[in-house]
């Protein structure tokens, strides 16, 4: 078995990992920030609700994007950083044969029976997107606005109960998000 980093230690490599792997992409959004920020602060949030005693879920937040989207498979993620990192990115990872509609149809269907971690991943990276539409809209018409937090809100009912600090900030960011996206007058 190789030994794998711990502690902060293990998230400053997840850290260094996620940058380079995530070197060329961007989030979508008006200033087109550099991708690597969301997941910063999907593990910041984390932290910040008090559970950065779990490093692993910590590095595993900072890599929750990159089998998706920057072609990292479970195997390599397992030899660079264990076991449970791997497997918590994979529950949070989509099906990529799948659809849209039903890639997110899954999320919603599964998202309660994956582990704690998975599900609080997940949770901090909703929390993290709708804050982000506020703060740097991504290029969406208002109806694709509004049914991306409807599902988000649909996931995290689905985990009710996983951190309740963090739902209620899930609800309050997703009502910011609702209300900048007025329905339009008649
Ligand atoms: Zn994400």
């Amino acid at each position: 078995m190789p030994r794998h980093a711990q502690g902060t230690e293990l998230v400053l490599q997840a850290l260094r990992f996620a940058a380079e792997r995530h070197r060329d992409h961007r989030r979508k959004g008006d200033i087109a920030a550099p991708y690597i920020n969301h997941p910063i602060a999907v593990a910041e949030q984390l932290a910040a609700a008090g559970l950065a005693g779990d490093a692993e879920m910590l590095a595993a937040a900072v890599l929750h994007d990159v089998i998706e989207d920057a072609e990292v498979s479970q195997a390599e993620l397992e030899r660079q950083f264990g076991g449970r990192v791997a497997a918590i990115v994979a529950e949070v990872t989509d099906d990529p044969d799948l659809m849209e509609r039903q890639r997110k149809r899954l999320v919603e269907e599964t998202i309660g029976g994956k582990s704690e971690a998975a599900r609080l991943v997940k949770l901090s990276d909703l929390i993290a997107n709708v804050t982000d539409i506020v703060a740097h809209p991504p290029h969406w018409s208002r109806e694709r606005t509004l049914h991306y937090i409807a599902w988000a809100e649909r996931v995290v009912r689905a985990m009710r109960g996983v951190h309740p600090a963090l739902e209620r900030l899930f609800a309050e960011r997703a009502a910011q998000a609702r209300e900048a996206h007025p329905p339009t007058r008649p």
